[in-house]
């Protein structure tokens, strides 16, 4: 699966930070973890800090899958709004996503500050209504979480425009949120659980998974086998290939980065990030360095030689809408990309056992518009089932949901 088009800043900016070799003999372990991403890296971390002897895979180097695209904002705000949650499931389960996101943004805060130096950084997070028509909705969604105690701000026309110059019927701001490099972050921890002994290989695809009632048996590409006690496939969007059942549908999500503005210009965007009510919508925020990273204009069909064409003209559109909302901030695009996307119905992740494996492999399908922030649950929670311990968000990220 061809995943990304154009530039994506994070691997232009940092490189190959750490090349793995190879895997050159079969092995047995604990578990091992297809896919080297932001998912594998947080999970097999996890794993490890429990005690658990594991392995992880990945066909491609290290991190160079969709977690090199991403634009990682990390927020508790979910696609879908925690009253529309509510309307489909019910007011425990809006409640439940809710506060584990908001939980998920110190957890990941903490494996920042363990690795060090990957431009993590708390932040606000600003999401206004893109027309009138959203007002309503936007005003229910403040309601439900002012009054479940989530830490927001209603803003009307007058205070947003007066505040942060925007002009727009409403926003909700929240005190929680952060940004961070997510292929930093997932490199640097794979480097130092290699340090510790978790053993890390990259250029090695699994070709097939057998599963028994004791083991997994993994091939790889060059007919070397993995065996172990669970597998966890954190293998990102091309995670869809393994299953019968379609679980998510494929999206282009496209973005550009500016180079250093002058910190004057960014002004409160520094440690604000901005997002919208329209569907897909525009989102910017900004990095360590002074840069605006802008994200939006998602294709509902993902045709990765149609997405490689259009990343300029959609970078070019993503600008022109940047300039009217924020004109103080003129700044071309210096790096453009696009990466594919995958979303579930309702905009939650996927982790656990699926029918067609059975119990000893397990998913870690992190997706929609906080991935990072699932992947963060994922983690825990995929080593509470492997430990065979009860986790609060087992039943409702399960394919069960399904
Ligand atoms: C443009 C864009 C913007 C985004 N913005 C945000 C955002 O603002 N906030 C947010 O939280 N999320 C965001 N996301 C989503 C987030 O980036 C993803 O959830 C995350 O990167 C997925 O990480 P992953 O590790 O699951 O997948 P990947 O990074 O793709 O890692 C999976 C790995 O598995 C490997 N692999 C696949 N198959 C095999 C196999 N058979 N054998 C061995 N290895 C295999 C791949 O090579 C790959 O390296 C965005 C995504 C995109 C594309």
């Amino acid at each position: 699966m061809d995943l990304k088009s154009g530039y994506p800043f994070w691997a232009v900016k940092n490189g190959l930070m750490h090349a793995f070799p190879q895997l050159d003999a079969d092995l047995t372990c604990d578990v091992a973890v297809v896919g080297a991403g932001i998912t594998g890296s947080l999970i097999a971390d996890e794993l490890a800090g429990h005690g658990h002897d594991v392995v992880v895979l990945d066909r491609r180097d290290v991190c160079w899958g969709s977690t090199s695209a991403s634009t990682a904002l990390l927020q508790y705000e979910i696609d879908t709004h925690a009253t529309d949650l509510a309307r489909r499931y019910d007011q425990a389960t809006a409640l439940l996503a809710y506060h584990s996101s908001l939980s998920a943004i110190t957890e990941i805060e903490a494996v920042a500050h363990g690795v060090g130096d990957v431009d993590f950084a708390r932040c606000e997070s600003l999401y206004y209504a893109s027309n009138r028509a959203d007002h309503p909705r936007l005003a229910d969604e403040f309601a439900w979480r002012e009054q479940q105690g989530f830490p927001v701000r209603w803003l009307n026309r007058k205070a947003l425009k007066d505040e942060y110059g925007l002009t727009s019927p409403a926003a909700i701001l929240s005190a929680v949120a952060a940004r961070v490099d997510p292929y930093r972050l997932a490199s640097r921890l794979l480097d130092r659980m290699q340090r510790k002994g978790t053993r890390v290989f990259d250029r090695t695809q699994v070709t097939s998974i057998t599963s028994t009632s004791r083991s997994v048996h993994l091939v790889t590409d060059s007919g070397l086998t993995v065996k172990a006690g669970h597998v966890v496939m954190a293998s990102g969007y091309e995670a869809q290939g393994w299953l019968h059942q379609r679980v998510a549908k494929n999206f282009s999500s496209y973005a550009y980065i500016t180079d250093p503005v002058d910190a004057a210009k960014l002004g409160w965007m520094a440690n604000t990030l901005l997002w919208e009510s329209a569907r897909p919508y525009i989102y910017l925020r900004t990095t360590g360095d002074g840069r605006l990273l802008v994200g939006g204009e998602d294709d509902d069909r993902d045709i990765p030689a149609r997405r490689d064409r259009s990343v300029e003209r959609k970078a070019a559109t993503l600008q022109r809408k940047v300039t009217r909302l924020l004109p103080r901030i003129d700044a071309p695009p210096a790096f453009a990309w696009a990466g594919t996307f995958a979303e579930t119905s309702d905009g939650l992740p996927l982790f656990g056992c699926h029918p067609q494996y059975g119990a000893r492999v397990l998913f870690a399908l992190a997706y929609g518009g906080n991935g990072i922030t699932y992947s963060m649950l994922g983690a825990g929670l995929l080593c509470a089932q492997i430990e065979r311990r009860p986790h609060p968000l087992s039943r409702l990220f399960s394919f069960a949901r399904l």
